[in-house]
């Protein structure tokens, strides 16, 4: 393996992030770049990105963790509270830029919050 320095290696992982539009998980990007990057860069990567506001994650019914890229969150605060769908034919988990309200929970806080569906994509219904 040749010498990727941390910036390089920063855009590497964003490259595959502006080339898909759907989520990606942590064990996809670790075998789509074993020739450029190693696991554990991949996954510090991974966790600054989410701290810069760049990504966000949220857990697939199969309890995988996936990335996905964030539209207006920054360093202090993520504000991606909409739900994911994933089809379940093709597979694919996408962001949906629909708003979900929660109702009043008495007697508990809510700190966050994980909406999942699962469906048909438009390109399989
Ligand atoms: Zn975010
Ligand atoms: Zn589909
Ligand atoms: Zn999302």
């Amino acid at each position: 393996m040749g010498i990727v320095r941390k910036t390089q290696s920063v855009q590497i992982v964003l490259d595959e992030f502006r080339k898909n539009s759907t989520a990606i998980s942590a064990v996809h990007l670790v075998t789509q770049l074993s020739t450029k990057l190693n696991k554990s860069t991949i996954y510090r990567i991974l966790d600054k990105l989410e701290d810069d506001g760049v990504l966000h994650s949220f857990m697939g019914k199969d309890g995988v963790k996936r990335y996905a890229k964030c539209q207006n969150c920054n360093k202090t605060t993520h504000t991606d509270n909409h739900p994911h769908f994933q089809c379940t034919i093709c597979g694919k988990i996408n962001c949906l830029q629909v708003n979900v309200s929660l109702p009043d929970i008495p007697d508990y806080s809510v700190t966050s919050y994980q909406v999942f569906i699962q469906g048909k994509c438009k390109e399989c219904l």
